[in-house]
């Protein structure tokens, strides 16, 4: 939704061209809503999602830790003020020079998920913390993560077997249930494999201390999603179920969830036309599209809500693509997207949702189209 703070600067500054606008007063909104729904889960705030300095700054001074993937977005967090004890490299993809410069930063805690990657850490940075990313299905979410990432759990438990013999702190599990994840029981299968990885290490005096239970944490396009107290609830009993009365420190990763709903971009309509006289289906070309930062409408995934100064005329079908000279540069057209019959040539839209996966999805010049440019504000 565009707060009225976003809808007073677009109205005021008038930028021109397509841009994103960040409400920061909904990105601390949804950090203590965070905070309250798992009042015992430090909270690693995804940089990936939006590394805008405002953005990093605001969540580092309300005590959020973060989760980096890279050597740059550790410099990122620590320049907006987080201390490398509050942050993790999350990544289970790294360069062994890249986990050694991170451990000169300081940084201690590390993924992984194979064997090698244990090697480089052990010798990167030695005693330093790991945890195991485990896999999961990623059913019901609408941007799974699929097989990349984490190794199944009975390989879980070699891996962190060989970190301990390597003399590193075997510390956790890790998971993530996917992006934009509507089903609630989803942290309760990846906790139920988690927790027969601490069993079947602790028979062997392996004592975990840690699971992170990663994000994926939705946030509203055009269906309403659980609100952050069902997730906090879900995951709980999911706690105690597989864990008792022995709950392990635990960490959340969000990342959507946290900046998702705080960004509106502005947009505006380039052309309208048909491919042939008798048509009824219109495209609708953007000044935005999949290069200019709209990438997760890749397979129609993701469908932000659009909204336009002329919604209560009667809507029409309509093919939504972008402006580029790329024929792959269309959003929506397996499911056309609903517009006002009316809608004209120069009309201002705005797309809400926007302010995770956006910016940091922009190519750098695709036919001489600049970045996506963003206000943090
Ligand atoms: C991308 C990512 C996240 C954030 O995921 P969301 O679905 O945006 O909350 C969290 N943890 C890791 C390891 C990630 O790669």
């Amino acid at each position: 939704m565009a707060t009225q703070r976003i809808l007073d600067f677009l109205a005021t500054r008038r930028p021109n061209g397509p841009c994103l606008v960040v409400d920061l007063d909904v990105v601390a909104d949804n950090y203590r809503a965070f905070e309250k729904a798992l009042p015992d889960s430090r909270i690693y705030y995804a940089v990936k999602a939006n590394p805008a300095p405002e953005i990093l700054r605001l969540l580092a001074s309300l005590g959020s830790s973060f989760d980096t993937a890279s050597v740059a977005e550790i410099e990122m967090a620590m320049d907006a003020g987080a201390p490398a004890s509050r942050i993790s490299f999350g990544n289970t993809i790294k360069k062994e020079r890249d986990i050694a410069r991170a451990f000169e930063l300081g940084i201690r805690l590390f993924a992984v998920d194979c064997a090698e990657e244990v090697e480089k850490v052990a010798r990167a940075a030695p005693g330093a913390r790991v945890f195991c990313r485990v896999l999961t299905d990623g059913e019901g979410a609408e941007w799974p993560l699929s097989r990349k990432f984490g190794c199944v759990p009975a390989m879980a438990i070699d891996v962190l077997r060989k970190a301990k013999a390597l003399g590193l702190d075997a510390y956790g599990v890790s998971f993530h249930v996917g992006s934009q994840q509507t089903h609630l029981d989803a942290w309760d299968r990846a906790l139920a494999d988690a927790r027969r990885v601490f069993s079947t290490l602790a028979d062997e005096g392996i004592v975990l201390k840690m699971v992170n239970m990663g994000g994926g944490f939705p946030t509203r396009y055009l269906r309403d999603v659980p609100a952050a107290e069902a997730y906090g609830q879900a995951i709980f009993s999911a706690l105690r179920k597989h864990f008792g009365n022995r709950i392990p420190e635990t960490i959340i990763e969000p990342g959507r969830g946290m900046v998702g709903n705080a960004g509106v971009i502005k947009s505006e309509v380039v052309l309208i036309s048909k491919k042939a006289e008798e048509d009824e289906l219109r495209w609708v070309y953007l000044d935005i599209g999949k290069f200019g930062g709209l990438a997760e409408t890749m397979d129609e995934a993701i469908r932000y809500p659009i909204v336009t100064a002329r919604d209560r005329d009667e809507k029409g079908a309509c093919v939504l693509a972008g402006p580029t000279c790329d024929s792959a540069d269309v959003m929506y057209e397996k499911t056309p997207y609903p517009l006002p019959l009316s809608l004209t040539i120069g009309d201002e839209v705005l797309i809400e949702g926007t302010g995770a996966y956006t910016t940091t999805y922009a190519s750098v010049a695709f036919n001489g189209f600049e970045p996506l440019r963003s206000y943090v504000i």
